[in-house]
């Protein structure tokens, strides 16, 4: 089986990414044979962290993420290879990637109300203002908290996320696992056990999207974000809309493990979405 869409790739403007641009991912998405690809670049909104994370690669150089003017290039970048490819072979889809951060709804409302995003994933990166994502932060942030401490804070960023009706989906829910596993063992298995399931009813109240990332195999873990417990769990909760990203920072990784995810989920009886404009259809 190939993979068939990849929902959850950062092309070049992304700076942890690989500097490589809509066109050569979506030609490099038409020679495996993907059907549709959504970029999902990163934006994130911490003033906090404004020093470390508020940047985007913009023709080969640091340009800062609250000047939007990167985001005008961005949907010219979509709109350019949507023309000069065959939209029956490849359909191109333009999302974007926030780092929810309490407190800064208002500057991500606008932001993406101001741009014809197809798809809005709200991801929790970071915890107490520190990336949960990276090992050298982890390893900081998890030597001062224990995993129910650390499951407390992130379930609560995650629930106001989800109340905060700025997403379409939610990414890698269980993020902490990356490194957390590492640091912690394995109690974080289990961990969201009793905090998660209302979390998960109110994302099906909403209709809201779980993404099922495949990053995660290639880090060494053995299931996907989030574990197949946590899908259960959204199962039996209502969640109804699915998708699949690879979280590809560089052409190799695009479409990565994807098939596998797909094939769980249709195991699971759960129906892989696409999104247009907002707006999730299955796929
Ligand atoms: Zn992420
Ligand atoms: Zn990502």
């Amino acid at each position: 089986m190939k993979p068939l869409l990849d929902y959850h790739v950062h092309p070049g403007y992304s700076i942890d990414a690989e500097n490589h641009s809509i066109l050569e991912y979506c030609l490099q998405a038409l020679n495996m044979g993907l059907k549709e690809i959504c970029f999902t670049p990163h934006l994130e909104v911490d003033p906090v962290r404004r020093q470390v994370d508020w940047f985007v690669r913009l023709n080969g150089k640091l340009h800062p993420m609250d000047d939007l003017s990167w985001l005008d290039q961005y949907f010219l970048d979509i709109e350019q290879a949507r023309s000069q490819l065959d939209n029956r072979e490849l359909k191109i889809k333009a999302g974007l990637e926030v780092g929810y951060e309490r407190g800064c709804e208002r500057t991500i409302e606008k932001i993406i109300k101001n741009y014809p995003f197809d798809y809005v994933l709200g991801s929790i990166h970071c915890l107490e203002h520190q990336s949960i994502s990276s090992w050298k932060e982890s390893r900081l942030y998890f030597s001062s908290h224990n995993a129910e401490e650390a499951c407390r804070e992130y379930f609560q960023a995650l629930k106001e996320a989800v109340q905060s009706n700025l997403f379409d989906c939610i990414g890698h829910l269980d993020l902490y696992r990356r490194h957390g596993e590492r640091l912690l063992g394995t109690v974080l298995e289990s961990v969201h056990e009793g905090i998660i399931e209302p979390i998960l009813k109110e994302i099906a109240q909403r209709n809201m999207g779980l993404e099922v990332n495949t990053s995660s195999l290639r880090r060494g873990l053995t299931e996907f974000h989030p574990s197949r417990e946590i899908l259960l769990k959204a199962r039996a909760c209502g969640v109804k809309v699915f998708t699949v990203g690879s979280d590809a920072h560089r052409l190799s990784e695009l479409g990565a493990s994807i098939d596998q995810a797909v094939l769980m989920l249709e195991k699971l009886g759960l129906a892989v979405h696409t999104f247009t404009c907002r707006q999730p259809c299955p796929f």
